[in-house]
């Protein structure tokens, strides 16, 4: 659980400083750390020639655009609202949008924004490729290489049995017609998660073995997200050698869309014990911080999330299973041991928060938000958002 790596940015500041005038939860952004992601990605550009944008429904945080802006070559949105914040905060760069169903009640609006746009099936690119084209986009269509890599994340996993993600080479070969081919720019498949380029080279290989006589005839191969790229572990030499191959074999351009490996390890959730309680001779501490509204991939993946001076349990002589403050016995993040015990007021830092949490929290139980401080590269330290009750009321009615 101690992960020096997973808490190096800390070590540049004075913890207890910091925080002395914070109100906890709250999510810290670090920006050297961001910085190190970005330097990593800008160099597999600059080695390969390839186009790597930030995906933003893992990381949306954008105070810090303009810090990732010179690395990267643009945004990839989910949809509209992403493609405008994409558009908006990193101006002069590219935008990229892949929605399962685009909706005609949005498209017009979507084109203002977006510059590169994916379709999921061969309808959505008889509906919308022909009018996308005209106004000057380049379009694209997601394939299903049919190529599990992940065994172990079922719901991570779009190339799982009955996947609607991505056209597979039967339904291709049903529907796709000559004139509709020569709509396309581009073919993107998005089909890793957390994965290392070992995965990426099993996959580029079923993607030839199956779309092999396509690939010639577009100008550029999206291979979507789930790429670990700056992980200690990752192999990048074996990343940069698939992305050329493509490149050369096919004379395309390659773009990779990570989300996580943009903002892995650049965030902190820092949260207080309320109350330590028992049960079964289980102690366990009740946070302000929510497993379930603050960091709902813990629930969802599920993970037990880094922990600074925290230990698996049992490692350490006190142990402590760490739980949020709301109604649902589920909200635990995780067992923990600790060479202190813990007591009512004191800080637990939780690592790798900046990825899937602060635009993914919800306010259940009327819960609030977080706020967000940066940690500057200079070791400044800086509130960006004051969140408060209306944040929360918002959501749920208006004032008549
Ligand atoms: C989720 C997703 C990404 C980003 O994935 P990460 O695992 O955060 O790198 C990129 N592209 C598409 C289409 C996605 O769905």
């Amino acid at each position: 659980m101690i992960n020096g790596s997973v808490f190096k940015g800390l070590s540049r500041i004075s913890l207890p400083e910091c925080l002395a005038d914070v109100k906890t939860p709250c999510y810290v952004i670090d920006e050297a750390r961001l910085i190190s992601n970005a330097e990593i990605l800008s160099s597999v550009i600059e080695r390969t020639g390839c186009k790597i944008l930030l995906a933003q429904k893992a990381f949306s945080n954008y105070n810090f655009y303009p810090l990732l802006s010179p690395y990267l070559s643009g945004t990839e949105a989910s949809g509209l609202y992403e493609a405008r914040l994409g558009a908006e905060e990193m101006p002069g760069r590219e935008v990229h949008v892949f929605c399962a169903a685009y909706r005609g009640d949005e498209f017009e609006e979507l084109l203002k924004y977006a510059d590169h746009i994916v379709f999921n099936s061969v309808n959505q690119l008889k509906r919308f490729g022909k009018t996308a084209k005209e106004r000057g986009k380049s379009v694209g269509l997601r394939i299903n290489p049919e190529c599990s890599t992940q065994s172990d994340h079922e719901i991570y996993d779009p190339c799982a049995k009955g996947s609607r993600l991505g056209v597979t080479r039967d339904i291709w070969d049903r529907d796709m017609t000559d004139s509709l081919i020569g709509m396309l720019d581009g073919i993107h498949f998005h089909t890793l998660c957390e994965q290392n380029s070992d995965a990426l080279e099993i996959t580029l290989r079923a993607v030839e073995e199956r779309f092999g006589d396509i690939l010639p005839r577009m100008k550029w191969l999206n291979m979507g997200g789930g790429h670990h790229i700056t992980k200690e572990d990752y192999n990048l030499p074996l990343l940069e050698k698939l992305i050329n191959h493509a490149q050369e074999k096919w004379n395309l351009r390659v773009y990779l869309e990570p989300g996580e490996a943009v903002a892995l390890n650049a965030g902190y959730l820092v949260s207080r014990v309320l109350d330590i309680v028992e049960n079964g001779g289980i102690k366990i501490a009740i946070l302000d911080a929510s497993a379930a509204c603050h960091m709902p991939d813990v629930i969802e993946m599920p993970y037990t999330p880094p922990l600074l001076d925290g230990y698996p349990p049992g490692i350490k002589e006190h142990s402590y299973r760490l739980a949020g403050p709301t109604c649902l016995a589920g909200d635990v993040i995780g067992d923990y041991s600790f060479d202190r015990e813990l007591k009512t007021g004191d800080y637990l830092v939780f690592g790798d928060m900046a990825i899937y949490t602060t635009c993914k929290n919800n306010t259940f139980n009327g819960m609030p938000l977080p706020d967000i401080y940066r940690l500057g590269a200079d070791g400044g330290f800086a509130r960006l958002t004051d969140f408060g009750y209306g944040d929360f009321k918002i959501r749920l009615g208006s004032s008549e």
